[in-house]
């Protein structure tokens, strides 16, 4: 099974991810969890984007296209993959594509986790506050928040209606406990790809 999961930030991405995974026995592909691995290394690419996810504004997509590219082409993610955190930009939608052509393979789904934004902002605060399950970012200030918020109405919603016209969209109500939230997504999954 190969699935994009989508959303807010806040929405509940991270957590639905680990679920499906565990369950589907696919791999976990976050883009924002290798983007901050490689700040704490310290690596080349650690140091390029550094600033970027600070700031709560985007990486460039070549880049992060480069860094999917590399990742989806490894022999781990031949039988399935979640991508979590990408495509992000109608851009990144163009990368993805290819990445996927040359691999010959298609998406069989993409599901958009749907919460209102007071609610994002809540969760996001109280992040903020608590810590992210032991990965604290420093992109979750108040102030981040909302330029993270915004970007993802301006840059990352029209992700939405591209593959709404492809017919691979999948809008689930991502309110409610984590167990609903989950049940949700599983049976949808049900009737998608093997
Ligand atoms: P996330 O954990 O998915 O919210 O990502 C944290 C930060 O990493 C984002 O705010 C961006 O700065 C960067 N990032 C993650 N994924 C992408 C992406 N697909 N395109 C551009 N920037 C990204």
């Amino acid at each position: 099974m190969r699935i994009v999961l989508f959303g807010p930030p806040g929405a509940g991405k991270g957590t639905q991810a680990q679920r499906l995974v565990a369950r589907h026995g696919i791999l976990h592909v976050s883009t924002g969890h290798m983007l901050r691995a490689a700040v704490r290394s310290e690596s080349a690419l650690g140091e390029k984007v550094k600033t970027v996810m600070e700031s709560g504004r985007l990486v460039p997509d070549e880049l992060i296209g480069e860094v999917v590219a590399d990742r989806l082409s490894q022999e781990d993610a031949s039988d399935g993959f979640l991508l979590d955190g990408f495509p992000r930009t109608a851009r990144q939608v163009a990368i993805l594509d290819d990445v996927l052509e040359r691999l010959g393979v298609r998406l069989d789904r993409v599901v958009l986790l749907d919460v209102p934004e007071t609610v994002v902002v809540e969760r996001l605060a109280g992040r903020a506050r608590d810590g992210d399950r032991g990965e604290k970012r420093a992109d979750d200030t108040v102030e981040i928040i909302r330029e993270r918020l915004k970007i993802y109405r301006e840059q990352t919603e029209p992700v939405a209606a591209i593959y709404r016209e492809r017919g691979l969209l999948a809008r689930i109500d991502g309110t409610g406990s984590i167990n609903d939230v989950s049940d949700r997504v599983e049976s949808l999954l049900a009737g998608a790809g093997s």
